[in-house]
This record gives C-alpha cells, sequence and structure tokens, in this order.
C-alpha cells in the first residue's frame, strides 16, 4: 500500500483575511504524526483539507501524486476519518451503528458482517456489540469511533484530538490503540495534550497560529530543550511567582516544598539544577522558550 502525502504551502482562510492555516509544508508517508498545538492553532481546520471535507485557500495537498482537491475520492476511498465531534445514535447498538456506516460507505452482506466483528474486535468491544450505544461510556463511544473509522481498512487514519473528555484509563487504551494501528498505514492524531502521542508518535508536527512551528522526530524535538531545562525546590508560597515569572512545565509537592520544573534559556534560579529533557519540556520550549 502506497502511503505519500504532500501538504505544498496549504493556508486556508474562514474570511475576513484570518489565516487559520498559513504556508504548511509537510511530507508524511507511514507511521504515526502527533499533530500538538494550542486550543485554535489549526489542527482541526488542517484536518479537515486532508479529509477532504474543505479545500484549502492556498496551496496543494497530494495523495500519492495526486491533488486531494481535484481528485478526492482517490483519498477518501482510504481514508478513515473520526471528527473532533463525532456523534452516534444511542438507540443502536455498535453493529447496527457499523452496519448503517458500512452501507453508507457501499460496504454491504456478509462483507460487511465480517469486516464490522474485525473492527469491533480491534477496538476491544467484540462482547459489547449489542448493547446500545445510549449505555456507552466515553471511551467506548470513542472505540466505536475509530472502529467505524477502520471500516474500510484506510491507508490514512485521522483523529481530531480522539482524547477530550476520557478519562485517564480510557486515555491509556487509547493510546494503545492507536500504537497498534499503525502499520503500514498513514495515522495522523491530532491533540493539544503532549502525553496522548508520547507513546504513539513516530513524528511530530507543531503548530501555533495557523503556522508549522516544527515537524520532525520526537527526539529532535526533544534535543531542541537540551540545556533548557530546570529543576529547583521552592516553599508553596513562592509558586504563583515562579509560575509567573518563568515557563513551569510542572510542580510536585515534595516534604521540603513544591519542586518546579521550568523551561528558561540559562539557570533560573540560584538553586535551579538542570534536568533532562522530555517531550513536553521541549514542546512548551519550542512554544513559550525559545527564540
Ligand atoms: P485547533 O483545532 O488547533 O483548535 P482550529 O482549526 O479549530 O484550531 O481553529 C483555527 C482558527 O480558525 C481559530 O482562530 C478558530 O477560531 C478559527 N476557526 C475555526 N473554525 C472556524 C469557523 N467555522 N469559522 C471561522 N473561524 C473558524
Amino acid at each position: 500500500m502506497s502511503v505519500e502525502l504532500v501538504l505544498q504551502s496549504v493556508g486556508f482562510d474562514y474570511g475576513r483575511g484570518h489565516r487559520a492555516v498559513d504556508g504548511v509544508d509537510m511530507r508524511l508517508g507511514a507511521g504515526v504524526l502527533g499533530l500538538l498545538g494550542p486550543n485554535g492553532a489549526g489542527k482541526s481546520t488542517l484536518m479537515r483539507i486532508l479529509a477532504t471535507l474543505a479545500k484549502p485557500s492556498a496551496g496543494q495537498v497530494t495523495w500519492n501524486g495526486h491533488d486531494i482537491a481535484r481528485e478526492p475520492n482517490r483519498l477518501r476511498a482510504v481514508l478513515g476519518y473520526l471528527p473532533q465531534d463525532f456523534g452516534v445514535y444511542d438507540a443502536l447498538d455498535a453493529r447496527e451503528f457499523l452496519g448503517f456506516l458500512a452501507a453508507v460507505k457501499g460496504l454491504a452482506g456478509k462483507a460487511a458482517r465480517a469486516r464490522i466483528d474485525a473492527c469491533l474486535e480491534r477496538v476491544g468491544l467484540a462482547d459489547t456489540g449489542d448493547r446500545r450505544l445510549g449505555q456507552f461510556s466515553g471511551g467506548m463511544r470513542q472505540r466505536v469511533g475509530i472502529a467505524q473509522a477502520l471500516l474500510n481498512d484506510p491507508a490514512l487514519l485521522i483523529v481530531d484530538e480522539p482524547t477530550v473528555g476520557l478519562d485517564p484509563d480510557e486515555r491509556m487504551r487509547f493510546q494503545h490503540l492507536i500504537t497498534d494501528l499503525a502499520g503500514d498505514r498513514l495515522v495522523i492524531l491530532s491533540t493539544h495534550i503532549v502525553s496522548d502521542v508520547e507513546a504513539s508518535a513516530s513524528a511530530i508536527a507543531v503548530m501555533a497560529a495557523g503556522q508549522l512551528r516544527f515537524h520532525g522526530t520526537p527526539g529532535e524535538l526533544i534535543a531542541r530543550a537540551a540545556g533548557h531545562v530546570w529543576e529547583w525546590t521552592v516553599p508553596e508560597a513562592q509558586l504563583a511567582t515562579v509560575r509567573g515569572a518563568h515557563t513551569l512545565v510542572a510542580s510536585l509537592r515534595t516534604p521540603d516544598g513544591i519542586r518546579v520544573r521550568v523551561v528558561s534559556e540559562g539557570a533560573p534560579d540560584a538553586h535551579a539544577q538542570p534536568a533532562a529533557p522530555g517531550l513536553q519540556d521541549a514542546y512548551a520550549w519550542l512554544l513559550n522558550g525559545a527564540h
């Protein structure tokens, strides 16, 4: 299965000259791309363009060499998409719901039933296929969302902020599922939470204010923060001051006070000790610290 998605100077304008996506260039192959960025960065808009639900106002996207705006059906045939506002019909059970969507996608009969069973199995819902969706938890609904996105065994799987509203166990389960699904397809997962992609992403893209601020491996992003991560302990009363003066990545209560972790060009405090960077630090450094 050939997998090459190329974005060239992709831009999108909702009107009034406001660029929601601005000049994005990326070349993507098989693997999991974690698309990170704060709310409003332009992630959903970019995902809708890649899912052929919006046409770019500028630039071009090609799937295996074909312009997706001019020939959307080539991509749609191999696309799985879980939008941010995915809704299910509460009165249907998972099998009925997937059967409905399979029919919409042109899958029917025995082949559809076999495929639905395989997809339910894949997302760990094989035993719950006959229960009404109205009784499903948020995490189970999101897994139904993935199951419907997998119906056509997609070469490109796009999931937009899939962990919103999930509890920590469901979130972790979802992260494992995404890792399992990678294989020889391209999975693009957008989120504003770094830990959502920490385990699964083979590549990271970071967007802010419509622009692509980074695209590379997690290791490359982490390397940029080397020498800029610091830790020290402050009395609890000083936490607000530290937060106001520095980019705080984490704080941990200890018997001696609050252990703060900060990204900063140089030592932020006489007591600060250098720490080895992780993805969360690197993301904070890219967006708030690096100049
Ligand atoms: P993200 O997914 O990273 O949160 P979005 O793509 O949703 O970002 O939004 C990017 C920008 O586009 C934001 O400034 C947002 O307000 C704006 N935007 C998103 N959807 C619309 C819309 N339907 N009409 C006008 N502006 C929009």
